[in-house]
């Protein structure tokens, strides 16, 4: 099979779609890859490295989706690119089609097959192409979490570890799932004092055992929330749930009983945030202020760290990408439910019901 992989255009997305080492692999498998020259460039991969694993490089991204049998990207297809799909070929990247039915309208209308990153789940259920980047965002959160309490920045002036004599910030951490495990171990390797929140008692107790003593733990009432977040020099949002927007666990009203120049870290922005005064932000401008409290509310954290996020997703992709290239994509989904959940869109139909539901378009 011919695998293409094109430049991400969509603002300030370095990732990319295919690493060398990928391609490498696709290439023993006795698979052709074509990649679009710079495609690698936001994450360090050079036009040689790709050239060095036998990858043809050329020099449009038309010449990628013309040739193409199956093209692998990282963000959903922007309007230009969707004009370029066709039908038998086959598109795997993430597409986040539910709230998004200009996207599903060209998909449908292109005869594409696609195949949804965000969709496709493990056989306990788990979604394992998202889950390296929840672990990218929950590592991160700490970090700018604590740039974002430095002075300069309009935060507390606490620094995590505190020193001998002085004592640690206290770190909240809403959310024990993908996001706040990661989140919470960073924290506590940083010195912090850390609680993790959950509402789900198996979780709770999963976490006990893994990481006995490493952070605490408390079940999330609307009670005790409350009191850790008044006492909280940062509050790390990770809550999810499933096919929801966040809901909302930190009014405005509460701002005034929190700490002055405390952080809050909203990862879950991308589902519409878990704090009232969130609203989404960017690299650029990541944070603002709201009743002395300072926020930070980037929606796609993984792109600040891009080399480590491509890579992250690529050792994620890379088997089902070989075998929908080996087996064919109707013989790969055949053969694994899991990646048959990944099918949102083939032959001009709309295949997944979430998205179906909430477009309201017949499946
Ligand atoms: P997950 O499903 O692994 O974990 C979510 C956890 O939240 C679960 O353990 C669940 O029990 C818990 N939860 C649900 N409601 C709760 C409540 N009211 N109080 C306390 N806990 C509650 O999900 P995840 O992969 O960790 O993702 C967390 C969030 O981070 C999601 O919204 C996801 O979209 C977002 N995310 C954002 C970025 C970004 O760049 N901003 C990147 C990756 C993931």
């Amino acid at each position: 099979m011919l695998i293409g992989c094109p430049k991400e255009i969509k603002p300030q997305e370095f990732r990319v779609g295919l690493t060398p080492a990928a391609a490498a692999e696709a290439i023993a498998h006795g698979h052709a890859v074509i990649v679009e020259s710079a495609a690698g460039e936001g994450s360090g991969f050079t036009d040689d490295a790709y050239r060095a694993a036998g990858a043809e490089v050329v020099s449009t991204a038309e010449e990628v989706f013309a040739r193409a049998e199956m093209v692998v990207k990282v963000k959903e297809p922007q309007a230009v690119e969707r004009k370029q799909l066709r039908e038998g070929q086959v598109l795997f990247t993430y597409l986040h089609l539910a709230p998004d039915p200009a996207q599903t309208h060209d998909l449908i209308e292109s005869g594409v097959t696609a195949i949804a990153y965000e969709t496709v789940t493990d056989r306990d259920g788990r979604l394992p192409l998202l889950a390296p980047m929840s672990e990218v965002a929950g590592k991160l959160a700490p970090q700018v979490g604590a740039w974002t309490l430095q002075k300069a920045n309009g935060g507390r002036g606490v620094l995590m570890g505190g020193v001998p004599g002085v004592g640690p910030a206290k770190v909240v951490v809403i959310g024990g799932g993908v996001v706040g495990t990661q989140a919470a171990r960073v924290a506590s390797g940083m010195g912090a004092d850390v609680t993790v929140l959950d509402m789900s008692l198996p979780r709770l107790r999963q976490l006990d055992d893994m990481f006995r003593g490493e952070f605490n733990t408390s079940y999330s009432s609307q009670a005790r929330t409350a009191e850790l977040v008044a006492e909280a020099d940062m509050v790390i949002g990770a809550v999810l749930i499933p096919g929801a927007a966040a809901p909302k666990l930190i009014s405005r009203a509460q701002l005034s009983e929190m700490k002055p120049g405390a952080a809050l870290v909203d990862v879950a922005i991308d589902q519409g945030g878990c704090f009232e005064t969130s609203h989404a932000t960017t690299h650029q401008d990541p944070i603002y202020e709201v009743d002395g409290i300072m926020h930070y509310c980037v929606a796609n954290m993984p792109g600040a760290v891009a080399r480590t996020s491509t890579l992250a997703l690529g050792n994620a992709t890379l088997p089902y990408m070989l075998r929908l290239a080996d087996q064919g994509w109707r013989g790969a989904l055949e053969m694994d439910e899991g990646l048959m959940a990944g099918l949102n869109v083939h032959a001009g139909k709309l295949t997944n019901y979430a998205v179906g539901r909430a477009l309201e378009i017949d499946v």
